[in-house]
């Protein structure tokens, strides 16, 4: 395999920081460029992060003595040399979507963590073990930019990958409807508890756009490519509740299922155990050997004990049971800035790669 030169855009933000310690060791590929705000451009990485630096582990060596550049006004300095670009910004809807266009048709592929660009009609939103196919509409999407190689790929909310793997195998049966309430770290929102005190013996019972995400989301992960876009599937209805609680990662999902021809539990565990995509297939880097792990204790999948996981790629579920209004209902786990963000990214890249979108 190749060794590719990855730039990473917003680099010093908490999903930033997330791909700089991931890819310290990756063997495919190489963090070259690290980009940010104005504010951060023309610093050491180290300087700039100081004391925003939120990962449990020091700034990388390899890091601390890059300089920062500005994600807005030198993107073009990175053509011909960056294979492609992570991205991670906290910017309004308009600029996101901006930012990452002039990085495509700059020729520089772009794996996005932001949500401006999900539900632009040829953009794949994609989780990797569930719906590689949609890459398929990569070639469309060039058609449109107007680009040789660059194009935009996108991960899904993190919420969505405590409860989407686990109903995906499930399909099957027929899913009528769910119903999801989702109890959700505080690094979701770039915080940690210092950051963030007044959720400490609380429970915060919004997450502004959460919930339109977590419900309309899944939709365009099954949907179906015609004629240059994706089709969102107009069914299973998904109706969600999303809560912000004082853990620091880890999201946790209750999950109500009910279905067109309701399967037995050994049949849905087996699902579970069996479950594995492309990434397992292809043997990628990051890919976790056991996608989803089931729980037999009644108080697991905990998010202090289970959120790592495979390496915090690997999601975990438990307590399956039968439902007096629906079928089913169980809880579902996954780390929400590895598998939920740059983890789930970097397997995409990986997915990207191995299938050639960079060369
Ligand atoms: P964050 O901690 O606030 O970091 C934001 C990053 O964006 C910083 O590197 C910041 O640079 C940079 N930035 C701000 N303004 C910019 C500008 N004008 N031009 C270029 N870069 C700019 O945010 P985050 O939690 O990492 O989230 C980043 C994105 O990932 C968001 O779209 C978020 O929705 C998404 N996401 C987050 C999670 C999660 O678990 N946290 C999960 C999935 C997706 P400076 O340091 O220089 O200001």
């Amino acid at each position: 395999m190749r060794i590719y030169n990855v730039a990473i855009v917003g680099a010093t933000g908490m999903v930033g920081q997330r791909f700089v310690t991931l890819l310290e060791r990756h063997p495919w590929f190489r963090p070259a460029f690290l980009l940010a705000s104005a504010r951060s451009a023309g610093k050491t990485y180290a300087e700039a992060v100081n004391e925003k630096w939120a990962m449990d582990v020091p700034v990388p060596d390899y890091a601390k003595n890059i300089t920062v550049l500005d994600a807005e006004k030198d993107a073009e300095t990175l053509v011909g040399k960056a294979d492609f670009v992570f991205c991670a910004v906290s910017l309004d809807k308009e600029q996101t979507r901006a930012l990452e266009e002039t990085y495509a048709r700059l020729e520089l592929p772009v794996v996005s963590n932001n949500s401006a660009h999900r539900f632009t009609a040829d953009v794949p939103m994609i989780i990797p073990e569930v719906n590689p196919q949609h890459l398929g509409i990569i070639p469309s999407q060039k058609k449109r930019l107007g680009t040789k190689r660059g194009f935009i790929a996108v991960k899904s909310n993190c919420s969505l990958q405590s409860y989407v793997p686990l109903l995906h195998p499930l399909k099957k049966f027929g899913i009528r409807c769910a119903a999801v309430c989702t109890y959700q770290a505080i690094s979701g929102a770039g915080k940690t508890f210092d950051r963030m005190p007044e959720i400490l013996d609380n429970v915060i019972p919004y997450i502004g756009g959460e919930e339109d995400k977590s419900e309309r989301e899944p939709l365009k992960i099954w949907g179906t490519v015609q004629n240059g876009e994706i089709i969102p599937a107009a069914s299973p209805i998904i109706t969600a509740q999303c809560l912000r609680v004082p853990v620091s990662d880890g999201h946790t999902a209750a999950v109500f299922v009910k279905f067109e021809k309701k399967p037995s539990k050994e049949e849905i565990l087996a699902l579970w155990r069996d479950f594995s995509g492309e990434p397992q297939t292809l043997a990628l880097p990051s890919a976790p050997k056991q996608f989803i792990r089931y729980f037999e204790e009644n108080d697991r999948p905990q998010a202090k004990l289970d959120r790592n996981a495979e390496r915090g790629m690997g999601i975990t579920a438990g307590r399956l049971r039968e439902d007096s209004l629906f079928d089913y209902r169980f809880i579902g786990l996954s780390h929400n800035t590895l598998r939920g963000a740059a983890g789930g990214a970097v397997l995409l890249a990986e997915l990207l790669a191995a299938k050639g979108y960079f060369d």
